[in-house]
């Protein structure tokens, strides 16, 4: 369609570019998966799927008998929008989509989910919609990849799904990230502006640090992979702050620690050989200086070229953190060695409980399941 303009433009001799096409909604069966960092422009590519439905469904009989399967239209679509991302929204009503573009009423083609059988379930109460899409796919449980394949098998309909592709670490989001990326027909990979202030590199970093006496501070690799509370209460600075940056401003400390050190300390405490590891918590909570987590992030640092490396030491509840990361995330040690450890080292019940209560895979080892928040 487009050969005898590309033609007519190549003989100028410039550099043509297509930017955007409008949805296809002839094509059908499509897992279509939209990534890229914060503010990359996902939502707004959904908003425009949203948008060109509005368009095509103003055409002619000729064209819904070509754009549907059975009862379902594929220019009627749903938005869903995940329950965990409300509280960026809390205060637009409801049923508005929010993005750089402006914001969008969709009404009833705007709905609230909170795992897969919602969506199941939206999918079959909704039997002429033939569009789906799931924004922050990513944060759904991994069971999503599947109910979207089997809908895709039985109705032919069309998914699109914007989500987060890196965590904080360079690494795949979660299982579910993968799972998508496995299934996926098409990707669309969105950058952004690095957020350094002297850098106008894309990005498709997620950087996390907090800000601690007016510093930046990079979050070290075995901060929680899931964080979704404040700690308000605490009185400490264990909020994260979030930017996109490109891999040279990506701020990760302490990965060489984990894989070299912490790691082989806690299998090694968990054949029956705690010395190394209790050591270790006994210097990051009272002699940090000393520590194996200090030396190596001081090495990394020079070897780097990034001094910024060595502000990760001040992020607060060092060994909070590194204890989650073996118990919850690798889980290397046992409920009762948890348990002594917290103990042994006075560690804060308050923080662990909350990212206990964030992750609802494992429950707080009993004898310290009693919190006062
Ligand atoms: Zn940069």
């Amino acid at each position: 369609m487009h050969d005898s303009l590309f033609r007519l433009l190549y003989q100028k001799n410039v550099t043509v570019h297509q930017y955007f096409d409008h949805f296809n909604f002839l094509d059908h069966s499509k897992a279509i998966l939209v990534v890229g960092p914060m503010g990359s422009g996902k939502t707004e590519y959904a908003r425009r799927v949203w948008k060109d439905s509005q368009v095509a469904r103003r055409k002619s009989q000729y064209i819904a008998e070509c754009t549907s399967t059975g009862s379902r239209d594929r220019r009627r679509v749903i938005y869903c929008r995940s329950a965990l991302d409300l509280s960026r929204f809390e205060q637009y009503p409801k049923d508005m989509l929010v993005s750089r573009a402006g914001v969008e009423r969709m009404g009833d083609e705007l709905v609230i989910t909170r795992n897969s059988f919602d969506i199941e379930s939206l999918i079959d109460r909704n039997s002429q919609v033939g569009t789906w899409i799931i924004d922050e796919a990513g944060f759904y449980d991994d069971r999503l990849a599947f109910v979207i394949e089997h809908a895709i098998t039985t109705t032919q309909s069309n998914f699109v799904l914007p989500t987060l592709l890196l965590n904080f670490r360079n690494q795949l989001f979660n299982k579910t990230t993968e799972l998508l990326i496995s299934r996926a027909s098409d990707i669309y990979l969105f950058t952004a502006y690095c957020e350094h202030p002297n850098c106008l590199s894309a990005s498709h970093c997620t950087y996390r640090y907090y800000m601690i006496d007016g510093k930046e501070c990079p979050a070290p690799y075995f901060d929680p992979l899931i964080l979704i509370g404040g700690d308000k209460k605490s009185g400490l600075q264990t909020v994260p702050n979030y930017e996109t940056r490109c891999e040279a401003h990506h701020y990760l400390p302490a990965m060489n620690y984990c894989y070299l050190f912490l790691k082989p300390a806690a299998v090694q405490a968990s054949s029956g050989y705690p010395e190394t590891l209790l050591k270790e918590f006994e210097f990051v909570v009272n002699d940090i200086e000393n520590s194996e987590l200090y030396s190596s992030v001081v090495q990394e640092s020079m070897s780097k070229g990034q001094e910024i490396l060595l502000n990760s030491l001040n992020v607060p509840l060092l060994a909070e953190r590194m204890l989650l990361y073996l118990y919850l995330e690798l889980q290397l040690l046992s409920e009762d060695m948890f348990i002594s450890i917290v103990r042994r080292f006075s560690l804060q019940e308050d923080y662990l409980h909350k990212r206990f209560a964030e992750n609802s895979l494992r429950q707080m080892p009993l004898g310290l399941e009693t919190s006062s928040f």
